[in-house]
């Protein structure tokens, strides 16, 4: 018994802390960095949109329990963040957009949407879907990890260095994947990629309008533009309706591709859609 009781005193002493994010693609970067020193844990599970997700009692239980919140941006975090902050008054908010410029939501019916279901308000939150971004949002973990965990710097530092080389190489495999393709555009039911077509100079053409199906007569003139461009592939994102896309596919004789923009195995999705725009 008196055994138990230490082995218990002694796990607690050395528990881990917990930091917390949004989306799983967050989790994957801050996990290469923080080894084993520290446990973290995602708001938004698999499957679920960070556009409507809400929060659930095990969530709040796992809130009182962190130390910091790394915010990427998304709806979900706006949303929320008056429940969270005042579930766990000590919750640190740390801001891993800090290095990047946001650029205003891609046009295509509206300037911006904002709306219930899908709450974009002006700057496209999907920074994370590109290599070159991901690289400076794991450095804004990092000058945290520096701060919170100084005894850890080498590790830190080194775990960072390996993230960047390794995200380097993505990057020049998905480059050289695109390189000297003709048809540059792509068809995606919501814009999740338009920091990754910025970085690989494609043009992304969404199908949702304000977070929903398009209407008959602007599915109509997707077709047609999508048409003149010759495109071959609709990508199609696990969280939202499917309906238009398979439309506008069948129309086309183009092919529909599952691209998940929240998976844990980022670069996966990214060489996913890579390789879905370039065959
Ligand atoms: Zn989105």
């Amino acid at each position: 018994m008196r055994i138990v009781l230490l082995l218990l005193f002694t796990f607690s002493l050395y528990a881990k802390e917990t930091l917390l994010v949004s989306i799983l693609p967050q989790k994957y970067f801050l996990e290469q960095l923080v080894g084993n020193n520290f446990q973290v844990k995602t708001l938004i599970p698999p499957g679920a949109s960070p556009a409507t997700y809400s929060l659930k009692p095990s969530d709040l239980q796992i809130i009182k329990k962190a130390a910091y919140y790394f915010t990427i941006g998304v709806p979900f975090e706006k949303a929320n963040i008056s429940r969270i902050t005042s579930t766990n008054p000590n919750l640190k908010l740390i801001d891993t957009t800090k290095y990047i410029r946001l650029y205003p939501m891609q046009a295509h019916h509206h300037e911006a949407h904002d709306h219930e279901d899908h709450r974009h308000s002006g700057l496209d939150p999907h920074v994370w879907l590109a290599p070159n971004l991901a690289i400076q949002i794991a450095r804004s973990m990092l000058d945290t990890l520096l701060r919170i965990d100084a005894a850890h710097k080498d590790l830190y530092l080194n775990n960072y260095e390996r993230f960047a080389k390794e995200t380097l190489a993505l990057d020049k495999e998905i480059y050289t994947k695109l390189i000297g393709i003709k048809n540059r555009s792509f068809l995606v039911f919501h814009p999740s990629f338009g920091y990754f077509a910025r970085s690989y100079n494609l043009e992304q053409i969404a199908i949702e309008q304000e977070g929903k199906e398009p209407k008959i007569k602007d599915l109509l003139k997707l077709l047609q533009k999508a048409k003149a461009k010759g495109i071959k592939k609709v990508i199609i994102e696990p969280q939202f309706p499917k309906r238009s896309a398979k439309i506008i596919a069948q129309k086309l004789g183009a092919k529909v591709v599952v691209i998940d923009p929240l998976a844990y195995d980022w670069q996966k999705s990214l060489k996913s859609l890579a390789d879905a725009i370039s065959h």
